[in-house]
C-alpha cells in the first residue's frame, strides 16, 4: 500500500531548522497519524510523502511557501493595553488567543510592550523558516468512511476528539 489520498499514515518524524537544531520530533513518543490529502500536515510534506511505502525513510527540505508561509509584516500589530483587560501580567513571548472577524481562533505572540501598548505577531512561529524533515513511514491503512468525512484520522481505539 502506498501513501495516497484517503489513507491514514503513521509516521515518525524529526524536524530541524536551517541551523540543524531539532525543533520538533516524535522520537520516543507515539507515531503521528494523519489523513493524507486533507491538509492535516503542511502542503510540502504531504507532497513529499505521496506515493511512499511502509518502511520508507523520506528526507525533505520544505520552503516557507510550502510550509508555514512567509513572515508577513501585516501580521504584526499594536494593540492598546486596555484591550487586554482581564490578563494580569503580559510578558514578551507570551501567547494570546485571539479571534478573526469570522470568529476563528488564532494565536498571537507578544513581541514588544510598553505602558500603553502591546505589539503582537500573528505569524506562525515557523513562518519564514525552511523546514528539514526526516520521516519514517511506520504504517499505512485505508481510512474509515467516518475519518474521510471528518477530514482527519481517528486513533486506533476509535473516535477520540
Ligand atoms: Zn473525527
Amino acid at each position: 500500500m502506498k501513501v495516497t489520498k484517503d489513507k491514514v499514515v503513521s509516521m515518525h518524524y524529526t524536524l530541524k531548522n536551517d541551523a540543524g537544531e531539532v525543533i520538533d520530533s516524535s522520537e520516543g513518543k507515539e507515531t503521528m497519524d494523519f489523513l493524507q490529502g486533507h491538509g492535516n500536515i503542511i502542503p510540502g510534506l504531504e507532497k513529499a510523502l505521496e506515493g511512499s511505502k511502509k518502511g520508507d525513510k523520506v528526507e525533505v527540505s520544505i520552503k516557507p511557501e510550502e510550509g508555514y508561509g512567509l513572515k508577513l509584516d501585516d501580521a504584526i500589530q499594536e494593540i492598546p493595553r486596555t484591550a487586554l483587560q482581564g490578563i494580569d501580567e503580559v510578558t514578551i513571548g507570551m501567547q494570546l488567543q485571539s479571534q478573526d472577524q469570522d470568529g476563528n481562533p488564532f494565536v498571537v505572540t507578544v513581541i514588544k510592550l510598553d505602558d500603553e501598548k502591546i505589539t503582537v505577531d500573528a505569524n506562525h512561529p515557523l513562518a519564514g523558516e525552511t523546514l528539514h524533515f526526516s520521516v519514517s513511514i511506520e504504517d499505512i491503512r485505508v481510512a474509515l468512511e467516518e475519518e474521510v468525512s471528518h477530514g482527519h484520522a481517528h486513533s486506533a481505539g476509535g473516535h477520540s476528539h
